[in-house]
C-alpha cells in the first residue's frame, strides 16, 4: 500500500470501539477507545515537522523486503569470508545505504513504517535483518512470537496512535519456544503459559519449520480476530498484516 500512512492519517474509528474480547474480559468490563480518549490519555504523538521526518518509504512491505535482501546478501557473503574482521566489514556494508536517522527527530517523536511481532531470540533482531535504524520499526517481542493481549495492545498503539501501516508476524528457524511446545518435557508454570497457544495450534505431522510457520500465521490471524482496532484499520485499507519466516542460516525473510 502506498500514499498516506502518517500518524495523523490513521485514526481510531470515529465510533466507539469495544475491544473487550481482545482483552479477554467477559462482557462487563471493556476498554473504550476513541480519538479523544487516546488524546486525553496523552497517547497521541504529534506528527514530526516536515524538515525532521525520518525515512518515508512509499511501500512499507517493499522497503522491508529490500532491506532484508541487502542484509541476506551481506550475511551470505560474510559467511564465506575468512576472518571475523572481514565478516564484520561485509555486514556493516548494509548500513551504507541506510536511512540517516535524525536524532533531533527521534527526540521529538516516532513514526515507524512497520511493526514486527517476533521472537525474543537474540539472533532475530528486526532492525538488523531488515537493515533499519532507530525510529523505523516498532518491535513487539516475546519467545514464540505469540499474540498475547499485551502484544495486541502494543500493536493497537502502533497502528492507531503512530499510524504504522504494516504489521509482520514473524517466526524464525530453530525457534526454541516452538521446540518446547512440541516437546513433552515439564516446564515452569510461566513457560507453560507461554507455550500454551503454540501447542493449541500445532498440527499433527508438522515438522519444526511447518510448526513455526503455522504459529506465525496463527499469530497474524489473531490480530484481527481479537482486535477491533486492527480489524477496522485493515478494512479501511490503512493496515496490511502479513506473516513471515526468517531463516537464520541464509538471512532471508520469506513472506508466508
Ligand atoms: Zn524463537
Amino acid at each position: 500500500m502506498g500514499g498516506s500512512w502518517w500518524a495523523h492519517d490513521v485514526m481510531l474509528p470515529r465510533r466507539q470501539v469495544l475491544v473487550g474480547s481482545a482483552l479477554g474480559m467477559a462482557g462487563a468490563a471493556f476498554l473504550m477507545l476513541r480519538p479523544e480518549a487516546s488524546q486525553a490519555a496523552g497517547m497521541r504523538e504529534k506528527p514530526l515537522p516536515d524538515n525532521l521526518q525520518v525515512c518515508t518509504p512509499k511501500d512499507a512491505l517493499t522497503r522491508l523486503q529490500e532491506g532484508n535482501a541487502r542484509f541476506a546478501k551481506a550475511w551470505t557473503t560474510a559467511s564465506a569470508t575468512g576472518t571475523p574482521e572481514q565478516r564484520m566489514h561485509q555486514l556493516n556494508s548494509i548500513w551504507e545505504q541506510n536511512c540517516q536517522i535524525d536524532p533531533i527527530a527521534l527526540a521529538m517523536g516516532q513514526q515507524p513504517f512497520a511493526a514486527i511481532l517476533c521472537c525474543a531470540d537474540s539472533r532475530v533482531d528486526p532492525g538488523w535483518l531488515f537493515a533499519c535504524g532507530s525510529g523505523e520499526l516498532f518491535q513487539v517481542r516475546s519467545a514464540g512470537n505469540t499474540a498475547f493481549d499485551e502484544a495486541i495492545a502494543s500493536l493497537e498503539y502502533a497502528v492507531a496512535v503512530l499510524g504504522t501501516p504494516l504489521v509482520v508476524s514473524m517466526g524464525h528457524s530453530g525457534c526454541g519456544a516452538v521446540k518446547a511446545a512440541i516437546a513433552t518435557e515439564p516446564l515452569t508454570p510461566l513457560l507453560e503459559v507461554l507455550v500454551k497457544p503454540i501447542r493449541a495450534n500445532l498440527r499433527s505431522g508438522d515438522d519444526l519449520t511447518q510448526a513455526i510457520e503455522g504459529n506465525a500465521r496463527y499469530a497474524a490471524a489473531q490480530l484481527t480476530a481479537r482486535s477491533a482496532v486492527l480489524m477496522d484499520a485493515v478494512a479501511a485499507g490503512k493496515l496490511t498484516i502479513r506473516s513471515a519466516f526468517f531463516d537464520i542460516g541464509s538471512g532471508k525473510v520469506s513472506m508466508l
